[in-house]
């Protein structure tokens, strides 16, 4: 399955090939903050199509991953991973709802006990 996103402004937009079990919500200090709707993939399956200056990159803490947002709008559309083993994950919010509506949502508690609470 293919699916494609951009964000709010247009600047940005990818499209992720590959067909998730579930799409993740996250507490942790950062995705609460985003409101993001993660599709946890390889980065393979992920092509992005943004001029090479559209995108800021945001890294904190372990420094693991970079969220990248849209340096117009500010929609962040993904976070990639800053070790070559590293996963990443898209942000489903930026698809159209309709692509995504059947998909289950999975609550994760990254800000505490780092397990699904569902
Ligand atoms: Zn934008």
């Amino acid at each position: 399955m293919t699916y494609q996103g951009a964000c709010h402004c247009g600047a940005v937009s990818f499209a992720v090939d590959d067909t998730p079990k579930w799409l993740t919500r996250c507490n942790c200090s950062a995705c609460r903050r985003f409101g993001a709707l993660w599709f946890h993939t390889h980065p393979v399956n992920f092509t992005l199509t943004a001029a090479k200056d559209a995108t800021i990159a945001y890294v904190w803490g372990d420094k693991l991953l970079a969220f990248q947002s849209c340096r117009s709008c500010g929609c962040t559309t993904h976070f990639s991973p800053l070790e070559a083993s590293g996963g990443m994950a898209v942000n489903m919010n930026m698809a159209d709802p309709q692509s995504i509506k059947d998909i289950p949502i999975r609550h994760f508690d990254g800000a505490d006990t780092w397990a699904f609470t569902d």
